[in-house]
């Protein structure tokens, strides 16, 4: 199972559905350690450097400090996001790459409107944030994120290692807790974003996200008047008219 570093080794199902099972067990680094051992730089890290980002940033500066974190840069984000990135950028030493859409966003604005998100979410999600990655998705053989079972009901059913067209998708996070987060965050002295004080406890871009109230999924702040949930999840293919 351990290629050595860099070499892509393919997984079939019962293969994956094995590791998943064992690293169960793992810890959050073990299971980060599996996959850079298996994907090398084949696998592709994205992180929004939101309110539940440091830890597993943490974790990337200490298992896989040679390979970079991608960073989508919508031209929607909260200045805050931006300042929290180059904060924690250089504190843990990562290497961020950022990727933005081909459009700039004043001329995104002023050709689909300043309503465009209310209107039509997933074609400015597909826009901005889907096509920019759609690159490093088709180059990479795995690809990591931050999900974990207790952020919502849709993240329920995440699995540690899950199969997503050509893609591996690792989960290190999937059985962490909210509270285990805010205990990872305490230990390690990782600063928080700074508008989690404000109860943003997911946080994407300004036009799409709000504050949530007590007893709220972490998620429910993000596109609130839709049914949308994840970014990617409906995105059409980029080139489609807004409706
Ligand atoms: S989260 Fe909102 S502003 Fe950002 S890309 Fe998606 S719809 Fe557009």
């Amino acid at each position: 199972m351990n290629a050595a570093r860099g070499e892509p080794e393919a997984l079939d199902a019962a293969e994956l559905e094995r590791a998943s099972e064992r690293l169960e067990r793992a810890s959050p680094a073990e299971r980060l350690a599996f996959a850079v051992d298996t994907f090398g730089e084949g696998l592709l890290f994205t992180s929004s450097f939101g309110a539940q980002s440091g830890v597993l940033l943490h974790l990337w500066s200490r298992v896989a400090k040679d390979l970079p974190v991608v960073f989508i840069d919508t031209g929607f984000l909260f200045p805050e996001t931006l300042a929290y990135r180059d904060a924690l950028a250089e504190r843990l030493g990562l290497d961020v790459r950022v990727v933005r859409p081909d459009i700039a966003n004043a001329d995104f604005v002023a050709r689909w409107g300043d309503d465009v998100q209310r209107r039509d979410p997933d074609f400015c999600c597909g826009l901005n944030k889907v096509a920019p990655l759609a690159p490093l998705r088709a180059a990479a053989r795995a690809w990591v994120s931050g999900l974990r079972r207790d952020q919502s009901r849709a993240r329920e059913g995440v699995r540690v290692l899950e199969r997503d067209g050509h893609l591996v998708r690792v989960h290190p996070l999937a059985t962490l807790t909210k509270a285990d987060v805010a205990r990872y965050l305490a230990e390690h002295e990782i600063p928080e974003h700074p508008l989690v004080e404000r109860r943003y406890l997911s946080i994407g871009c300004a036009p799409c996200t709000r504050p949530i109230a007590e007893g709220e999924d972490e998620r429910a702040g993000r596109w609130a008047w839709t049914g949308k949930s994840e970014c990617g999840l409906h995105a059409r293919a980029p080139g489609d008219e807004p409706r």
